[in-house]
């Protein structure tokens, strides 16, 4: 049996990227340096992207000194987000879409432009007001990727609530905890959803979550997304149609100060419960906006299309606000990349003529395994440039959507951030940067990576080591919603006056970053510090392989043992042979000290509801101790756990 021999290219910026792309190489030089060297100057230059209502005349006002972190950016400013996404473009946008809506159903699509946006956004505003919400008030999100979830969130900003949006699939115990842990008085949903041909009880979801919060919301507003019958609570419950038929069409935006809250996002919950990510107004929308328009080379006329959940932070910030500020057509997309069939996002993209596609490594290699010819069905023409966030993505796969989906001539942007970053903080800019598989290349401007060792020193020029940020950036977190010393334990004590991420990387003589998975999930093999993310990338690069998660586990001469999990392609059945080929498949691909001791397969890998593998359910399994998992309440497939445990390889 034969895999494939891992992708190491590297590509350097086409001739044409490099020419017509905002940012070339000497360009991008010239201004991170200049951002570092005075990011006052820089940051006051390039605030004015957005409309501010009164100018700034301070810039930067931040401290990372433990026990005293405070970040203000932009502070004696004031905006209005709604303004910018909206209200700023129709003089010369006014007729342009905003907004793509693709149903679940391939039948169901529907063109938004600004106009109609700026409309819509007003009656929601109007309508939320009519419910009693104003200025620093909570609400709560619970809607399918319609586009009246826009609206909600833009309508928000447009009064000055603050929105905390929810995943559809979040189980009541999880909507229940975040609409408490927010204090949100009202509630928005949809009676019901449809995504992947399956119906999404959100209604019946949310009135279980409310049974256990009898006091805290006084209001749900309802869109009639499917038409479903659903009980309706007399006095609480309220339609959305019906409220709009009685306020006005017409409502300002309130002015903001930079400062002021936007939303609350709880993060994905992949190493324990989720937090309550606090993000504020002025700088993030700055941030968002602009790396949206550097990362992706935003350019009038692009249909952009970020495949992920409004409900996480990329939805926020790169389906959502960055481009919406930016006057940009963004696409969002009610169903799964695999219904009614695998080629389902390459037919949204010819019908629509995407041409900026972001989305998750995990969707890629799902689509992966179906083949090529789902791909090719389509043209595909309309694309310019692929991104990839929200883990580590491995080189088989990241050629795979190189070559089969990008046809050879779209570059990569590989995109590393998190909740708590707000916005893209370490990326390739595709007229600047050379692309190697599974490197997320250069800081963006303004950000300062450093890489430290587990005694806080820092490492210079080639190094592996914990990835902590030395200075402040406008769209970084401002604090965990109610609990900022929990903000400062977890983010500045552990490496002090520095931001800390959880995640290990590996820097190359290029300066060149790559992410090594997380520090909590670093396994120590007789005094060596691996990180997940390459020995996952050495086995999903074996032809019989289609996913691997490895962690560690106690070993008595080694310290720890690396336990891998795998599941197979379809049709390739488990075996010892194939086991014991795994092993030194990885030994030749990465080195002997990355010997693995155990490869259990499985069915399926634990993963949180936005699609990131949970290793730390992994770990416990591999270690034996199945009643010790912790909070579990983000994880969307508990079968597969149990499959896992019913298998493990480990037991006393
Ligand atoms: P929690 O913090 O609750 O455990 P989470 O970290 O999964 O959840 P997010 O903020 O959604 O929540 O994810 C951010 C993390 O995702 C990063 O810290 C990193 O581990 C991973 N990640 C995101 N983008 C990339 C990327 N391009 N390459 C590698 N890893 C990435
Ligand atoms: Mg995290």
């Amino acid at each position: 049996m034969n895999g494939n021999k891992q992708a190491a290219g590297v590509y350097s910026v086409p001739k044409q990227w490099a020419e017509r792309a905002f940012i070339d190489a000497q360009r991008y030089e010239a201004m991170y340096a200049a951002s570092i060297a005075n990011p006052e100057e820089f940051w006051g230059e390039h605030g004015k992207r957005i409309h501010w209502i009164k100018p700034y005349s301070t810039v930067k006002n931040t401290s990372f000194e433990s026990g005293k972190v405070s970040i203000r950016w932009f502070e004696d400013g004031t905006t209005n987000v709604s303004y910018n996404c909206i209200d700023r473009h129709l003089t010369e946008r006014g007729d342009k879409f905003a907004i793509i809506s693709v149903g679940d159903d391939p039948k169901d699509d529907a063109r938004i432009t600004y106009r109609e946006l700026y409309a819509h956004v007003m009656k929601w505003a109007n309508v939320l007001r009519s419910q009693g919400i104003g200025k620093g008030d909570k609400v709560t999100v619970y809607l399918p990727m319609i586009p009246e979830l826009t609206y909600a969130m833009l309508a928000c900003t447009r009064i000055g609530a603050i929105h905390s949006t929810l995943s559809t699939n979040c189980p009541p115990k999880v909507l229940a905890s975040c609409i408490a842990d927010a204090a949100s008085t009202v509630v928005v949903t949809a009676d019901s959803g449809t995504r992947g041909g399956r119906k999404l009880e959100l209604k019946v979801k949310l009135d279980a979550a409310l049974d256990k919060l009898p006091e805290v919301v006084t209001s749900v507003i309802v869109v009639k997304h499917t038409g479903a019958p659903v009980s309706m609570l007399k006095g609480r419950d309220h339609y959305y149609d019906e409220l709009a038929e009685t306020v006005p069409d017409q409502c300002p935006p309130e002015e903001m100060k930079a400062e002021d809250p936007l939303f609350v996002l709880y993060t994905s919950g992949s190493t324990g419960k989720p937090k309550g990510v606090v993000h504020t107004t002025g700088g993030y929308l700055v941030y968002t906006a602009m790396t949206h328009q550097y990362v992706f080379d935003y350019r009038d006329g692009d249909i952009h299309w970020c495949t992920a959940e409004i409900s996480w932070i990329t939805g926020h910030s790169y389906t959502v606000y960055g481009p919406l500020a930016n006057g940009a057509t963004t696409l969002i997309f009610e169903g799964t990349p695999t219904y009614p069939s695998m080629s389902r996002y390459w037919d949204i993209i010819d019908k629509h003529k995407v041409s900026l596609f972001y989305t998750a490594p995990t969707a890629i290699r799902s689509l992966m395994g179906s083949g090529e010819d789902a791909v090719k069905s389509n043209s595909l023409a309309s694309l310019r440039l692929l991104g990839s966030v929200g883990e580590p993505i491995d080189p088989k796969t990241w050629d795979w959507y190189h070559r089969v989906v990008g046809g050879g001539r779209c570059p990569i942007v590989d995109t590393w951030f998190q909740t708590e970053t707000g916005g893209i903080l370490m990326t390739p800019l595709p007229g600047a940067t050379e692309l190697k598989p599974g490197s997320v290349g250069t800081p963006f401007f303004g950000v300062r990576p450093e890489l430290v060792d587990a005694a806080g020193n820092v490492l210079d020029g080639v190094a592996n080591g914990n990835l902590v940020i030395a200075d402040s950036w406008p769209g970084q977190m401002r604090t965990l919603y109610r609990d900022h010393e929990r903000f400062e334990q977890e983010y500045f004590s552990i490496y002090p006056d520095k931001y800390f991420t959880g995640d290990g990387a590996r820097r190359d003589a290029g300066g060149h970053y790559s992410i090594t998975g997380r520090i909590d999930d670093v396994i120590n093999v007789s005094g060596h510090r691996i990180g997940t993310a390459e020995v996952e990338s050495a086995l999903v690069a074996h032809a019989s392989v289609s996913e691997a998660a490895v962690v560690g586990y106690p070993h008595e001469i080694k310290g720890q043992g690396i336990y891998a999990y795998v599941t197979l392609i379809d049709g390739e059945a488990a075996s010892d042979e194939l086991r014991k080929e795994l092993v030194s498949w990885v030994r030749k691909e990465i080195g002997p000290i990355f010997t693995i001791d155990k490869v259990q397969f499985a069915q399926g890998l634990p993963k949180t509801t936005s699609g990131k593998i949970i290793r730390r359910i992994l770990r416990k399994i591999a270690e034996d101790k199945c009643t010790e998992f912790g909070d579990t309440s983000t994880l969307s497939n508990p079968a597969v756990v149990d499959h896992l445990i019913d298998n493990r390889l480990n037991r006393k």
